[in-house]
């Protein structure tokens, strides 16, 4: 299915302009993975994703994916989430809009069919929003499962970020965690390198980046700048600005989710998405 996906995309270049056409046709062969390739995420719809940190990271030239859920507050409080004018908006000045689920469940939960229908009434809103349809997902609460590759297999995803565990211990505030490495981790089980929250500090920043090197790539992920409604995954706008001059002055490679498939083949992963998984929990024992 993902070939089919890749195969349109090739057709669709055929009615673009020659250079643009060359230009794409030349991206579809992979580049090499650069030292401090960075992922940037953020989480949840907080008002901050529009109101600050849009032009942050736009000030820096970064990529980055906004994985955007109904859920939470989302809708009753339209002073501390934003809006699907303003997700336009996002989309709008070039950032990623990923997928989040309609209601933010601990997946693991839901029968297939559930499952389905929180991705698809995200995908519908973008199409009424004139969004593309997400092609990279986030699972709430961390919470994934082999049913969930399963879906979002089935649904085209190209890439799915998980939490920093079992890997690392996650306290719920902030967390290192692994480094991504495509030519082990399953494309739909991407960790968490780091996460914002009062237990995540500057130097734990400093150690994510240090990790994306040999071929790995650092995975981070905010939530609200600052996070109004869930102070635990809080990060200060003043802190924001230093992580983000951080990156620049190491000439990190800072991209959205969706641009790993200019790095990585979505289609490759372990026969066993869970394999990666228990070998690095059985090697740090
Ligand atoms: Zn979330």
């Amino acid at each position: 299915m993902k070939r089919f996906l890749f195969g349109f995309a090739a057709l669709s270049l055929l009615a673009l302009p020659c250079s643009f056409a060359e230009e794409n046709a030349s991206a579809v062969k992979l580049r090499k993975i650069p030292d401090k390739l960075v992922v940037l995420t953020f989480d949840d719809c907080n008002k901050s994703d529009r109101a600050f940190v849009a032009g942050e990271v736009k000030k820096h030239r970064f990529g980055a994916t906004f994985y955007v859920t109904e859920g939470l507050g989302f809708l009753r409080n339209k002073d501390h989430y934003v809006t699907w004018k303003e997700i336009a908006e996002l989309h709008g000045m070039g950032f990623e809009i990923g997928n989040h689920t309609r209601t933010h469940p601990h997946m693991p939960r839901l029968s297939k069919e559930r499952m389905k229908g929180e991705l698809t009434h995200i995908e519908k809103r973008c199409e009424q929003y004139k969004i593309p349809r997400p092609v990279t997902f986030c699972y709430p609460g961390f919470g994934h499962s082999p049913t969930c590759v399963e879906v979002l297999t089935e649904m085209n995803y190209l890439f799915a970020r998980r939490g920093v565990g079992p890997e690392f211990k996650d306290g719920g505030k902030g967390a290192r965690g692994p480094a991504y490495d495509p030519r082990v981790d399953h494309p739909l089980l991407v960790p968490t390198t780091g996460y914002a929250g009062p237990d995540w500090k500057f130097e734990d920043l400093v150690w994510a980046v240090e990790q994306a090197r040999d071929g790995r790539i650092a995975v981070l992920c905010y939530h609200g700048v600052p996070a109004l409604e869930h102070p635990w995954v809080n990060c200060d706008p003043g802190d924001f600005r230093k992580h983000m001059a951080y990156l620049s002055k190491e000439g990190c490679t800072v991209i959205a989710m969706r641009d790993l498939a200019h790095y990585v083949d979505p289609a490759k992963g372990p026969g066993d998405p869970y394999a990666p998984i228990r070998a690095r929990v059985a090697g740090k024992k």
